[in-house]
């Protein structure tokens, strides 16, 4: 078992019951600090703890070169690779654990390393290289296939031989917090008319999880199911906006394009695979019999709650969904195999995006698009009024945590305000 992973861990920071940031996750991110000063950071219950100050005091020791907490983004510290992440989060964990640690007596320095939430702005953790959004999810490509060819043959012949992905626009993947302008483009709502030009009528959101990979192979090498592994950092949450109009008018031949590109909104903190290890599940059986290259060992799926709500201006945000990514039916290893199978390189900092997370039932489904089935089935506010898609002023919410034993290790939330169109 990974040390920090022990369940049996309490810390000497308080941590409140129900938090995600239980003394188990310690996950990463970067804050600007009160200075001005971009740095690498995690957080413990409500503590946000300055990893280079804690550093720069002599508290990690001479095994973790500072300057790699010292810096803006994620990166330079995931070009180490794995060992060099569990080696930090292990020593992190042991801190945080020993009541009798000189930092646990030590408020002058506390002071200077320790920030509450409000204190920090969360900045976007990694520098992103490339994007790539899976289709991963049995039950939402069903629902596409139902609502938009044939409820017959929803799957396209494909789906259960590849994890389908298209890459997507890495420089518009953004923190949350940031708000978001409604897209316009063309679009063709009638089918016996000409197409128009407008802001988007059909917003929505996409609840999906991501993962960051360190450096992978040179080109013209793979990464096999049994390797992959290795070269997954960890995951945030991740809201893959969709203009519905524009998606449904654009995606021939080549398939997504303005409807995505405008902007992908994630969770502030990635939390590591190591974390989540304790939470694997098995998937779904695979019918027909996969590729060798895509077969697999162990359970690969992960136990994450994922819940979603719409916050209207001046109103009380309203749950509008409850899913699991375990529900995924290609998993991360299989994805990442897939991806490189043709020699394809990868590198740290890479964002891989699931796809949108739907469960079996219409309460866990993972857009508007399935909840409201095309707009055919409003749902209710909590403040009276109907949404069919994203209005204007809405924020959409996403929350996620794994938890199992008694202990919990959450992302916190991805959070996104949609304004009118420019
Ligand atoms: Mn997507």
């Amino acid at each position: 078992m990974i040390r920090a992973n022990n369940p049996e861990l309490k810390s000497w920071i308080n941590v409140p019951a129900n938090s995600d940031f239980s003394i188990q996750n310690i996950p990463f991110g970067i804050i600007l600090t009160t200075t001005n000063e971009k740095h690498v950071a995690t957080r413990i219950g409500d503590t946000i703890v300055d990893i280079f100050r804690l550093a720069r005091l002599g508290y990690l020791g001479e095994k973790f070169d500072m300057e790699l907490f010292n810096q803006p983004v994620l990166n330079p510290m995931m070009k180490r690779g794995k060992q060099f992440t569990r080696d930090l989060r292990n020593k992190l964990s042991d801190i945080f654990s020993d009541a009798h640690h000189p930092l646990a007596s030590n408020s002058e320095h506390q002071s200077q390393i320790f920030f509450a939430p409000e204190q920090v702005v969360l900045q976007m953790p990694v520098h992103v290289g490339d994007y790539t959004d899976f289709y991963s999810s049995i039950d939402h490509a069903t629902n596409v296939g139902k609502m938009f060819r044939d409820p017959e043959n929803a799957l396209l012949p494909n789906w259960k031989y590849i994890p389908v992905g298209y890459h997507g626009r890495a420089s518009s993947i953004i923190i949350s917090g940031v708000e978001i302008y409604r897209p316009k483009g063309q679009m063709k709502p009638k089918d016996d008319e000409p197409p128009v030009f407008g802001p988007s009528r059909l917003l929505d959101f996409e609840l999906e999880m991501a993962f960051v990979t360190y450096d992978g192979k040179p080109l013209g090498e793979s990464i096999s199911t049994a390797e992959a592994d290795d070269y997954i950092f960890g995951m945030c949450i991740f809201n893959d906006w969709s203009a519905r109009d524009i998606q449904k008018w654009e995606y021939v031949p080549l398939g997504p394009f303005l409807a995505k590109n405008f902007a992908s909104s994630i969770s502030p903190w990635i939390v590591t695979l190591d974390a989540l290890e304790p939470f694997r599940v098995p998937g779904e059986k695979q019918e027909p019999e996969v590729f060798p290259y895509l077969k697999y060992e162990g359970n690969k799926n992960i136990d994450i709650n994922l819940e979603v709500f719409i916050k209207p201006e001046n109103a009380e945000a309203t749950q509008v969904s409850r899913s699991n990514y375990k529900y995924m039916y290609w998993n991360m290893a299989q994805q990442l195999a897939h991806h490189t199978v043709n020699g394809c390189n990868i590198n740290a900092g890479d964002m891989m995006a699931s796809g949108t997370i739907s469960g079996p039932n219409p309460d866990s489904f993972g857009s508007m698009l399935e909840i409201t089935w095309r707009g055919t089935k409003p749902i209710k506010m909590s403040d009276g009024t109907e949404r069919k898609f994203i209005n204007d002023y809405d924020t959409v919410i996403m929350r996620g945590y794994a938890e199992k034993d008694g202990v919990r290790v959450g992302f916190g939330e991805v959070a996104t305000k949609v304004l009118p169109a420019k």
